[in-house]
């Protein structure tokens, strides 16, 4: 039963178990740690850290080895079609993941003319990277332009009118795969039909990976970047997936740096307890709790739920809301509500959250979701904000 499974998971992280009277809603911002990622990293870094393909000796073969088999993991965690072509580069998080992407990929063939389309109301870490690679592009003569991707916030993005915008001149399209605001999946499979066989997609998939399944094949993307530390792993790791750039194809990282081999092992200990525990169960979890706190949160008149309004429960709904529920109060500023929740116990994001240009307009509390949440949890909150109602 889903309790007792749920319940033998949050027992598995340590910084929940010890801190009974705290709340964990951030998971977005960074997720907690499993104690078996934990201990990975300390046998990894007590057993046999070296630096990666450099050594003649057994600690340095093992970590190179062991980057080499992250690697693989990764591919078979995102079930890669083509583990054989695809590429690995680990990075620091999706911003650079995506800076990375733009910079070394991208600025490099933009011509006059060129176009990337991007949505606006995504985070801030995936406009900036396309408008540096615009701007490098203009630096040297080559006028890019970027052009938004529509979507309104409170559904997926609109693959109809999308198909107007792709032009001969479109490289790539940026899309994120769930909002990290408004907790939609953007249904981004679909984008393909919509631009057509030949236009490079690159997903940011930082609100994705670790907290529901997530296929490349049926993606169908070019490029999906991630942050490992929002999937379990620790702070600092990431990865960008390619499906064919096999090799370090990318600058300083790959086997031209020192990698972080601790982070890389504790991604690759992150993508096993993920599968253990089952992606499947903890996105049903998760949007189960993130349903019902938006139901909670309609029964209070002083609170608004951005994004889709609908409260959610897993494959009936057309827009499904995976595990982020992010709201603001009439009268009370967020970053008070933020203060107030954490007062009591309730860690929350509170402010714009590197929105794009939205951010700066809507400030909000967001709480996200991870498997070590409770239902508890949750009714404790609502009946914390429902306290706050007439305030
Ligand atoms: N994209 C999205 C959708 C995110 O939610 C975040 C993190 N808030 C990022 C990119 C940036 O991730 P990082 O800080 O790990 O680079």
């Amino acid at each position: 039963d889903l309790a007792a499974w749920q319940r033998g998971l949050r027992a598995q992280f340590p910084i929940v178990t010890a801190n009974p009277d705290l709340a964990y809603l951030d998971s977005a911002a960074t997720a907690q740690k499993p104690q078996p990622v934990l201990d990975a990293v300390m046998t990894y870094l007590t057993g046999e850290n070296a630096n990666a393909a450099r050594g003649t000796y057994p600690w340095a073969n093992r970590t190179t080895a062991r980057v080499e088999q992250a690697r693989d993991r990764l591919r078979a965690f995102l079930g890669d079609p083509d583990p054989g072509r695809s590429g690995v580069h680990f990075v620091s998080g999706a911003t650079e993941g995506l800076r990375t992407v733009a910079r070394d990929w991208l600025t490099p063939q933009l011509r006059d003319g060129d176009e990337i389309v991007v949505a606006h109301a995504d985070h801030r870490a995936n406009i900036v990277a396309w408008q540096e690679a615009a701007d490098v592009a203009r630096a040297r003569g080559d006028r890019v332009t970027l052009v938004p991707m529509p979507y309104d916030g409170a559904h997926d993005y609109d693959a109809a009118r999308l198909a107007d915008l792709v032009t001969p001149r479109t490289r790539l399209i940026a899309a994120t795969h769930v909002h990290h605001v408004y907790g939609n999946d953007m249904h981004v499979s679909r984008l393909r039909a919509a631009a057509g066989p030949g236009v490079p997609i690159c997903l940011d998939a930082a609100q994705s990976v670790g907290h529901m399944p997530v296929s490349v094949a049926e993606l169908d993307a070019d490029f999906l970047v991630f942050s490992g530390h929002k999937a379990m792993a620790l702070p600092g790791t990431g990865a960008i997936w390619s499906r064919n750039r096999r090799g370090p194809v990318f600058r300083p990282g790959g086997w031209q740096g020192t990698p972080n081999t601790a982070g890389i092992v504790s991604l690759a200990a992150a993508l096993d307890w993920l599968d253990m525990a089952g992606l499947d169960q903890i996105a049903a979890w998760t949007r189960d709790l993130a349903a019902r706190l938006t139901n909670g949160l309609a029964g209070l008149d002083a609170y608004e739920v951005l994004g889709c309004q609908t409260s959610l429960t897993a494959e009936s709904a057309v827009q499904r809301r995976q595990g982020i529920v992010t709201f603001r109060h009439r009268a009370i500023g967020s970053n008070d509500l933020g203060f107030i929740l954490a007062a009591d116990g309730f860690l929350i994001r509170a402010d714009g959250h590197c929105q794009g240009e939205e951010g700066e307009k809507t400030s909000s509390v967001r709480v996200s979701l991870h498997v070590h949440n409770t239902v508890e949890e949750i009714d404790r909150l609502i009946d914390r904000l429902a306290a706050l109602n007439d305030a």
